[in-house]
């Protein structure tokens, strides 16, 4: 099998180049490892978090959804263990002046090299110069109020799950729902993350997709097992080629203090193996924690059988940014058509930012209007673009170029029969279609199954 042609760096000049993500701040001359989504960027990511939102509460009846505050008491944070230990122990070489992460130079992560001599490990190089680990807080820290005094201190949230624990009581109450269930929640997350970088694969500012699903302690080991297969699945539902995805369960040493079973959903990104989320038997830690800090009871009474527990919590965690960059590394594709080098992003149509284009083949001769005509018809019922400009040549590699699935043109046969031709991204095929049956055309396509033809 041929490699890929993607690389970090392509997709990156990919983004910038069409709009999907640019580095933050740039006419202040940036700061490090922020990004800021543009038009295309935005629609993908949006597709992504509607993917998962459909998977986790249009596909299932056990599920509610929730949207936390970013700020919350900070006790949360005293409960939860970060306050104390949300710290990632970091080594610095006195003479390169790098900082790695303790636990990656132990493992000997795949990737890791020496910066001076990078055939080596860090530490491994006739300079290198290691420090003892050391602990820093990844929590950023604010205040609250116009004045800063103590007990005003508050705390960007690290990650969503814990607004969803404090708030299973409200839940409870009011959703109906008895364990198993769960709960979910898409929201921004904040990390003073030392060590930043690859992209939007490990930022500062970033969004989670974190669901917590509250069961019967005897049942948690089987719920654990079936998401983690459910959260394997979804990628490979979208289209993420099944040799480019691996479920690690973690080692005993590996395993967070609260955490009887983890395993990661890892993606071979351009930079090697890494997780893409993580999908945890948490048991009853966080609402025991919650409930010994709060003073509320937060535990589930049976009625009819009288029993009183507290529910064990199995915890898919994505990130959606780090999604949205796997979906694009895996669709990137270039190939060559009559001579010319063709870049393509191969996404399922649910992703594509764009579902169809319509393109009029020249600027005259009534092509313009009926194009316009058609684009209004589509764009109602699906995310639909209007382009006008430029050789037709030129604006079917734009299209390729941020994915999408359908291109109609409007040619001058179009005003004499009014059909028009649908232009397939992945397959390059063109068939004439009445231009009345478009909407339902389209639709019918897009929502057909489909497999990435990168599978050939
Ligand atoms: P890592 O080991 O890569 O730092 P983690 O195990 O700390 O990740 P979790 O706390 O389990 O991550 O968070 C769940 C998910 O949130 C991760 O799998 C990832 O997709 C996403 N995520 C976590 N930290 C970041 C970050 N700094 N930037 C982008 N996404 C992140």
């Amino acid at each position: 099998m041929p490699e890929d042609a993607v690389t970090m760096d392509k997709i990156v000049a990919l983004c910038k180049r069409r709009g999907f993500i640019f580095a933050s701040s740039e006419i202040y001359g940036g700061i490090g490892s922020t990004y800021d989504y543009g038009h295309y960027g935005v629609l993908l990511k949006t597709n992504v978090k509607n993917e998962w939102w459909r998977s986790m509460l249009s596909e299932r009846d056990d599920i509610v959804a929730l949207d936390s505050a970013i700020l919350q008491h900070p006790r949360v944070w005293e409960a939860s263990g970060h306050l104390a230990g949300f710290t990632d122990p970091m080594v610095d070489c006195r003479t390169c002046k790098e900082r790695f992460r303790a636990d990656h130079l132990a493992e000997r992560a795949p990737g890791l090299a020496c910066p001076r001599k990078p055939s080596k490990p860090p530490g491994e190089g006739p300079d290198c110069d290691l420090t003892a680990a050391r602990d820093f807080n990844l929590m950023f820290k604010t205040t609250v109020g116009p004045v800063e005094e103590t007990g005003s201190v508050a705390y960007l949230r690290p990650e969503t799950a814990q607004g969803i624990f404090i708030n299973f009581k409200n839940v409870l109450q009011f959703s109906r729902k008895k364990p198993p269930f769960g709960i979910a929640q898409v929201g921004k997350s904040f990390r003073n993350e030392i060590t930043p970088g690859n992209f939007v694969f490990r930022t500062r500012e970033f969004e989670q997709m974190e669901m917590e699903f509250f069961v019967p302690p005897p049942e948690a080991p089987a719920w654990y097992e079936t998401w983690k297969a459910e959260r394997f699945d979804w990628y490979q539902r979208l289209g993420i080629r099944p040799e480019k995805l691996r479920l690690r369960e973690h080692g005993g040493g590996e395993l967070s203090h609260y955490s009887s079973a983890t395993a990661d959903v890892e993606y071979r990104f351009p930079i090697g193996w890494s997780e893409l989320e993580g999908v945890a038997n948490r048991g009853d830690f966080d609402l025991t924690q919650h409930a010994l800090f709060s003073g509320e009871k937060l535990e589930y009474y049976d009625q009819p059988t009288g029993e009183r527990y507290v529910p064990h919590v199995i915890e898919p965690a994505a990130g959606a940014d780090r999604a949205t960059l796997a979906f694009l590394a895996d669709a990137y594709d270039e190939e060559t058509v009559e001579g010319e080098l063709r870049t393509v992003l191969k996404l399922h149509p649910r992703l594509a930012p764009v579902k169809v284009a319509v393109l009029p083949l020249v600027r005259k001769d009534g092509q313009p209007e009926m194009a316009r005509e058609l684009f209004a018809a589509l764009r109602g019922t699906m995310q639909s673009e209007l382009d006008e400009g430029g050789s037709i040549g030129k604006r079917y590699r734009r299209q390729d170029e941020i994915g999408t699935p359908y291109c109609v043109t409007v040619d001058h046969q179009s005003i004499e029969d009014r059909t028009v031709t649908v232009r397939e991204r992945d397959s390059l095929t063109q068939e004439r279609v009445a231009a009345d049956a478009l909407p339902g055309h389209l639709a019918a396509r897009l929502s057909a199954p489909w497999r990435s033809p990168k599978l050939r």
